[in-house]
This record gives structure tokens, sequence and C-alpha cells, in this order.
């Protein structure tokens, strides 16, 4: 049987204290032992499986961690209180000062911003690159290189990363190939392809329903250890911890990502295909004129489509405002960043969630301020969102069809 994400996720059996199906949840932030000796032991030695401190580890936080991990097919996982905080983990225990990164220039705003302004604080040096141009990536790793970083499918232009072509050039020059799964869970099995530490920001499609910020880290059991340690452990002393209520919500949704995705995918495709036959340019993978759709063909898992994710450009900074607007009055959606949520969202990303790329760089990379990005919904009809969001681009005269 080929690997499944979701069935690798379903046959994690976790029972709650009194034979609960679901598993209890240890709302403490601390936990008794029997003797001083044994609480010696566990700050000496780091007990393997020991709960000492819920910063450390805490039984709730675990169980999402190893369904992630399930998930990712990773032999650990680790959980953040966000997708940054994962992020920044990640880098700050894998590099010091001196170091360098390399990284795709076409990622989430907050990441860019944290790579480029924050970590030259630390000594820390990243070289952006075109993620598609497989030459320019290899060709900015040095001997200082500890990080190769990539969006699996980038936010906010949908550009598509050859994981395993990069695992290859990552691995030949030692360097661990880290990446960014948001966009694309389920859908995409990073780790299988080659990369060494998946990250999410669970805060979007896995939990999916806007409701909380979390982040996730799949990755190597030692990679978990280490940021675990108490001595030196970045999550351990950073302490981006999880609250474990939100950690027991987050797993009950992980349980319908499979269903949602298919329909996230289903949807997305129906209303790209519908703006592309309306003449605009539209950013989907699924479409046959993606550059990447071939490439993305081949390395994901078919049921779960091409992913709820679209951009378009709609010409002009003022049209894509004026339709914004309609489109929240004809209930296509939401005006609001954030993404993986049941009603479809759109923003501007250019003017919001990449706005801390400079502007030359967003020109250079085809980030036009009159890009719109859409987390498409779930919506039952999509027809019915179809001929709303036909009647919006009607009012703004934007329409010749
Ligand atoms: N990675 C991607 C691709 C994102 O889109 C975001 C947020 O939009 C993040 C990471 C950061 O996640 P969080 O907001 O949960 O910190």
């Amino acid at each position: 049987m080929p690997f499944n994400p979701a069935n690798a996720i379903q046959d994690q059996l976790v029972f709650g204290e009194f034979g609960d199906i679901n598993p209890s949840i240890t709302d403490s932030s601390t936990f008794t032992f029997m003797s001083p000796e044994t609480m010696e032991d566990a700050f000496e030695h780091e007990m393997e499986g020991c709960f000492l401190y819920s910063r450390h580890w805490n039984p709730t936080n675990r169980y999402l961690a190893t369904a992630l991990a399930a998930m990712e097919d990773t032999p650990a996982g680790w959980v953040t209180a966000s997708g940054m905080s994962a992020i920044t983990s990640v880098v700050m225990q894998s590099c010091s000062s001196g170091d360098e990164i390399v990284s795709g220039r076409t990622v989430y705003g907050g990441t860019y911003a944290l790579l480029n302004n924050l970590l030259p604080r630390f000594g820390i040096k990243t070289r952006f690159v075109d993620i598609t141009d497989l030459t320019a990536v290899e060709k900015a790793l040095t001997n200082k290189t500890r990080i190769l970083y990539t969006e699996s499918v980038t936010n906010p232009l949908l550009e598509v990363a050859d994981i395993v072509t990069l695992a290859n050039i990552a691995h030949k020059h030692d360097v661990l190939l880290v990446v960014d799964n948001t966009f694309t869970p389920m859908i995409l099995s990073p780790a299988r392809l080659g990369a060494d530490v998946v990250v999410h920001s669970l805060t979007k499609f896995i939990n999916g329903s806007s409701d909380t910020v979390a982040g996730a880290i799949c990755g190597p059991s030692e990679l978990v250890a280490q940021l675990a340690d108490v001595n030196n452990g970045v999550a351990m002393l950073f302490g981006p911890v999880l609250d474990s209520l939100r950690a027991a919500s987050i797993l009950k949704n992980l349980h319908t990502l499979h269903i949602r995705m298919q329909q996230h995918s289903q949807n997305a495709l129906a209303l790209a295909e519908a703006l592309s036959g309306w003449g605009f340019d539209v950013h989907y993978p699924g479409l046959s004129k993606h550059p990447q759709h071939q490439l993305m063909k081949k390395m994901m898992h078919p049921e779960y489509g091409f992913g709820g994710m679209l951009a378009v450009d709609f010409g002009s900074d003022e049209a894509a405002r004026q339709l914004m607007k309609i489109m929240q009055e004809e209930q296509v959606g939401y005006l609001a960043v954030s993404l993986g949520y049941f009603k479809t969202l759109f923003s501007a990303p250019g003017h919001s969630t990449s706005s801390e790329i400079p502007s030359a760089t967003q020109e250079s990379m085809g980030l036009t301020k009159s890009l719109v990005r859409f987390s498409v919904g779930i919506d039952k009809d999509i027809d019915r969102t179809i001929e709303r969001m036909h009647k919006s681009l009607s009012r703004v005269g934007i329409l010749n069809t």
C-alpha cells in the first residue's frame, strides 16, 4: 500500500484515561515526581518520555506532534505557539553566528522579514534566490550555508519547489533542506521527497477554523531532542510553547483535514478555471499552463488535488481594491489575511502579507500590487460562488465576457 498521510494519522490510536475515544487533555503546567532522586535524574539525564514541565513536553502536545510526524512521515515532531516560532526555532537551532541560509525569495512576508531583517543582527546571513532556478540555487550555496529553505508551494505566487532536486543539491553540500508545507498539507509529503525538516503554520489548513495560531516542526528525532534540551534547546529556552487545550482542539480538526483539502482543491480548481476562462492571469498549479504543473503532478498525492490557494492579477491596484470590497459585499468571501478557513479569504499580498518584502524585490519576482491571493473555501456549491465572482467583476467593470 503506498504511503498516504491521512491513513498515517488514522492509524495513531490514542485513548483517554477512561477509554475515552479522544485522548485526555493534560491541563497542567507541571508534573509530580515520586521522589527527589527521580526529579534529579529527569533534569540531569533528560529522561526520554518523562514529563516534567509543560514548556518542555506535555502529553497532549505530544499526541499532536506524533500525529503530525505520522502525517509527514518523519521520525519525530514538535508543536509550537505559531508557524513563525516553528520556523525561528529550526533556524536558530541549526545556525550560529557566521552561518548562512539560502532561501526562496517568494516566501511568506514574515519569513522574509525574519531572514532579511532580524537574523543579520545575530550574524546569520540569507541569500535569496528564485527557487525554481536550480542552477541559481546551487550557485548560492557556500561552505557557510547550513539551511536551504523553501515553501513547498510559495506564498503568494504559487511557484512549486522541485523538492527532490533541491534535496539532492542540499545533501551534496551537506546542507539541511527545510520545507514549509503550510499551503499543501496532505497534498505533498516533503520528507518523503527528501526534505530533512518540514515546518507548518497549523493556523491555516491543518486547524482549518481560523480560531487559533500554532505551528509544527516535523523532522529527525535528534533535532526534536535538541530543541527540547534544557541547556541549549531553542524551543525550551525561547519558550514558544503551545497551550495543551489548543493542541487538543487542533488534533481533533486534523482528523478531517483530508476531506477539507479535497474540497478546497476542487473548489479552487473550478474558480481558477473560471477566472482563467474570463481572460485573467491566474496562478494556480492545477492549471495545465502553470509552469510547474507537471512537476506538481509528479510529486503530489493526487486524490487531494492542487490545493486551495490561487492568485490572480487584476491589472491595476485600484481595480484590485474595488474588487475586494465588492467581493465581500457579494459574499464571495471575506477580505482577510490568513488561509485555510472554511470560507474564502482574499487579500492583496503586495499591500499586506508580503509588504515586508521591499517593493523592488516584489517587482523582480513578479509580485504586483494588483495581485489578489485567494484561499478558496469549502463552499458546498462553488458554481454559486463563481456566479458571485462574475457579478463582482462586472460591477468593477473589468469583465469583458
Ligand atoms: N508559513 C506560511 C507559508 C505562512 O503563510 C504563514 C502565515 O501566513 C506562516 C508560515 C506563519 O505562520 P503563523 O502566522 O502561524 O505564525
